[in-house]
């Protein structure tokens, strides 16, 4: 394991920011903290950082433990959203800034720098000011300027919010390419949901100081493991009543019990539409919204509304009609576990 965290904990006055959280990330590992704001993302990072202390836990990197290490001792590489780069100096000098203080020679920082240049698509950059670069060049001069010494571990906090979104779009695809190429295990952290998918190879989701659940975009999608994860990665409706719900009478029969349903899982048509009639449930469309590529249909069923997709290709439903729903999987969560519930 290259960077291992176990049983973090952090005060801040009487407000507990970190609740002991514990994880693994493997080298070359690029991890997506993700998270409402105010969950305490930024924090962890700061502890791993070292520039805050944690009132408990461990901190080992390469199984060592760095808990008593300074900042600068870590072998860390930051990109700060607001991390700004030096203004007086070139984008050359930039990047050769952490070189320089570590007294490297000065063949060896040219050699490094544009190797640098090179890889942040910066080449022909060097001798300009910031000032004379786009937000996404300086982002590009800040990555470089993180990776010149050559860290062990880099940490991104929310390195492209300052950027509009087109051209954050390109610094995601950009960055995830940047970071396969130089085989960094990384960390950043994002409130954007989108990002953390599409760039992280694990997402680990921090609500109110917890870790709630880490795993591939994928696996955390498809198998939410507690409410707040199930609501926040994805669409999906809460119902308070599920066994209200065809198919789901028994599995949902219980104090406590909440499921959550994509409108991925939801199928909704005409009586005719539905070979098996038996398994679905009479239902009254509310509304309709034409998204460009499908209907977004709202139905109600049995006091319950519920939202799915309609493809356009199928009969156009209107609202008021009586149509059939088939709920195919939901998530339901009592106070001590989840589960899935599924219909053929
Ligand atoms: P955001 O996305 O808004 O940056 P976050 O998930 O990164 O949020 P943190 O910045 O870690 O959250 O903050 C977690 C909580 O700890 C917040 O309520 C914040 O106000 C509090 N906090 C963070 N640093 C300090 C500090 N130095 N002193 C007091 N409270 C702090």
């Amino acid at each position: 394991m290259h960077v291992e965290v176990r049983n973090l904990d952090k005060h801040f006055g009487n407000f507990h920011a970190v609740k002991d959280v514990s994880f693994g990330i493997e080298k070359g590992q690029l991890i997506g903290l993700l998270g409402p704001s105010g969950g305490g993302k930024t924090s962890i990072l700061r502890i791993l950082a070292g520039l805050e202390q944690p009132d408990s836990g461990e901190i080992l990197f390469h199984g060592q433990r760095v808990n008593a290490l300074a900042p600068q001792e870590r072998g860390i590489g930051f990109v700060f959203q607001s991390y700004a780069l030096f203004k007086h100096m070139t984008v050359f000098d930039n990047i050769a800034f952490g070189l320089q203080i570590k007294k490297v020679p000065k063949a060896k920082i040219k050699e490094r720098v544009m190797e640098l240049v090179e890889l942040t698509g910066l080449k022909g950059f060097e001798q300009r000011y910031p000032h004379q670069l786009s937000g996404g060049q300086r982002q590009r001069v800040a990555f470089a300027r993180a990776l010149a010494p050559e860290p062990q571990l880099l940490l991104l906090d929310e390195p492209f919010a300052a950027i509009d979104a087109k051209i954050r779009k390109e610094l995601r695809s950009w960055l995830r390419d940047l970071i396969e190429r130089v085989g960094i295990t990384s960390i950043f952290v994002t409130h954007d949901q989108d990002e953390a998918i599409e760039v992280a190879d694990e997402i680990m989701i921090i609500n109110q100081g917890r870790l709630e659940q880490k795993g591939t975009p994928w696996d955390i999608y498809k198998e939410p493991h507690t409410p707040f994860v199930a609501s926040f990665i994805g669409q999906s409706t809460l119902v308070e009543r599920a066994s209200d719900l065809k198919g789901f009478e028994k599995e949902a029969e219980g104090p406590g019990i909440r499921a959550f349903i994509r409108p991925e899982y939801i199928e909704v048509g005409t009586e005719q539409e539905f070979i098996l009639k038996s398994a679905t449930a009479p239902a009254i469309v509310k509304h309709l919204h034409f998204r460009g590529s499908e209907w977004l249909v709202e139905v109600e069923v049995s006091g319950h509304k519920l939202t799915t997709f309609r493809s356009l290709e199928k009969e156009t439903l209107h609202a008021g009609q009586e149509v059939r729903v088939l709920v195919h999987r939901a998530y339901l969560f009592n106070d001590e576990k989840s589960w899935i519930v599924e219909n053929p």
